[in-house]
């Protein structure tokens, strides 16, 4: 026969204490009634009391058995999460998922350059957030990790500790977000749901709010080009000066003549100089 004693595993990211599933019905009377502090050992010792049944207020999930329900509060979820209006259809559900990849992969390339400059974690993400930002990556996609929660909560009447393992994280968040979920199912209901204002119409809107997260592309580094006689480039045979000091970006280095005379790099590269004045050339 195979007994479990110890507590189920916790979930892959992190160390988890989930209260409500370890709490007996046994209180002490006279000390803080919250537990804080005190090992259920202690209760031994205490003047004890034992809880009357409560009344659970149990959500009532049935809208979750409908199809259509489901995706028009997945839609509400994403928008209230990426601050984009997103529709209840496939296609701005995936849109939604690849935004979300986008913004994720970028706050974690950002973490990174953190990291490396002043060797210390970001103060954003916390840690809380950095960790349900991985629940959801590693579930596939925000859409894959509220409806991992979702359905297998509601259609599956699965445990919350349980679908944590799944879907890797704490029993707190898969109840917390299943209550969000059904308050968004709520509202939607109720017709007093608030949306986010921006909504991208066409393709070519997504594509544009996507590119503001998509990585950038390196600067371009101008590199050193020795100038040993010190004649300008352009062949106005005059002298050009020393740089008083390094500047990589722009090509010069400390000491040594610089390519070209103030002014002169228009000359052999149209549009390189300052932009003329629009009243002159005309
Ligand atoms: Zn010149």
């Amino acid at each position: 026969m195979n007994i479990q004693v110890l507590p189920p595993k916790p979930p892959l990211s992190g160390l988890s204490f989930d209260l409500i599933q370890f709490n007996r019905k046994l209180r002490p009377t006279a000390a803080r009634r919250d537990g804080d502090g005190i090992a259920y050992a202690d209760y031994e010792r205490m003047h004890t009391h034992r809880m009357t049944a409560g009344v659970h207020h149990r959500n009532d999930y049935s809208w979750a058995h409908n199809d259509a329900t489901v995706r028009e509060v997945l839609a509400a979820m994403l928008s209230k999460r990426l601050y984009v209006r997103i529709h209840p259809t496939l296609e701005n559900i995936r849109f939604a998922d690849k935004l979300f990849e986008c913004q994720s992969e970028r706050m974690m390339v950002k973490a990174h350059r953190h990291w490396e400059k002043f060797h210390a974690r970001p103060k954003h993400p916390t840690n809380e957030e950095a960790r349900s930002i991985f629940s959801a990556r590693q579930a596939g996609g925000l859409s894959h990790f509220y409806l991992g929660i979702l359905l297998r909560c509601t259609r599956q009447n699965l445990e919350s500790t349980v679908v944590a393992e799944e879907m890797h994280c704490t029993p707190q968040n898969v109840r917390v977000m299943l209550a969000r979920m059904h308050y968004m199912a709520k509202r939607l209901a109720a017709g007093t749901c608030r949306f986010p204002k921006r909504v991208l119409a066409d393709e070519a809107a997504k594509q544009k709010h996507l590119a503001k997260y998509l990585p950038k592309k390196p600067a371009k580094q101008p590199v050193f080009i020795p100038n040993p006689t010190g004649l300008c480039v352009c062949g106005c045979g005059q002298m050009t000066e020393r740089a008083k000091q390094t500047e990589r970006f722009k090509g010069r280095v400390k000491g040594e003549f610089s390519m070209f005379r103030p002014g002169h790099v228009s000359r052999v590269r149209p549009g390189s100089g300052r932009p003329k004045n629009a009243a002159v050339a005309a």
